[in-house]
């Protein structure tokens, strides 16, 4: 492993961050559960590090209910009172306010898309974005469509560079450095004609 090339982004000294990048960060998510998973650490992240809330996943898993959807949008006051005590996770009431009228608005999505995956791959017609020529980019044509979309629709903390970030982390859009090895093993899994390049 200590051989391989990774995105020049990833601190190779701390294994937390390495093992997310070679396992988790830009491989295709089909799956609602992890989906939604990175969608709400994704909001808590906001003006923070990435690392900062990898380490504290474990406990955000505990403290909301093994990222349970449906559970998550029925929180009341008395469970948003006991989150802002809890220590192992990001104490800002206007990130849990939002993640929970966020949980309301992805169940909403799911009865209309079928799925959260389903309404999320729509925007690119199920296919991976990538865009070799851009290089680093803090948003796409994709996240300023989906950021537009989940605004009017009411979703909080979904501005584009937070949605870009997120379609990075959960694959729909590949951007992994061109000489990673990730890269390469990503567009292995994929035909020629589930790419497009925007
Ligand atoms: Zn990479």
């Amino acid at each position: 492993m200590e051989n391989k090339k990774r995105c020049a982004w990833v601190n190779e000294q701390n294994e937390l961050y390495c093992d997310y990048h070679d396992r988790e960060w830009g491989t295709p998510i089909r799956d609602d559960g992890p989906m939604y998973e990175l969608f709400l650490l994704e909001l808590f992240q906001a003006g923070l590090s990435w690392i900062t809330i990898l380490k504290k996943r474990e406990a955000f898993r505990a403290a909301f209910d093994g990222f349970d959807v449906d559970k998550i949008a029925a929180y009341g006051e008395e469970k948003v009172v006991s989150l802002l005590q809890d220590a192992g996770i990001i104490r800002s009431r206007s990130k849990i306010a939002a993640a929970i009228s966020n949980a309301k608005i992805v169940i909403s999505l799911r009865q209309e898309f079928g799925s959260f995956c389903g309404y999320l791959w729509s925007f690119s017609n199920g296919k991976v974005v990538m865009n070799p020529e851009t290089g680093y980019r803090a948003t796409s044509p994709l996240s300023d469509r989906m950021s537009a979309d989940m605004r009017r629709r009411g979703m909080r903390f979904a501005g584009s560079v937070t949605i870009h970030s997120f379609l990075q982390a959960a694959g729909i859009v590949n951007e992994h450095d061109a000489d990673c090895f990730r890269y390469q093993e990503i567009m292995e899994t994929l035909q020629e004609s589930s790419v497009i390049y925007e």
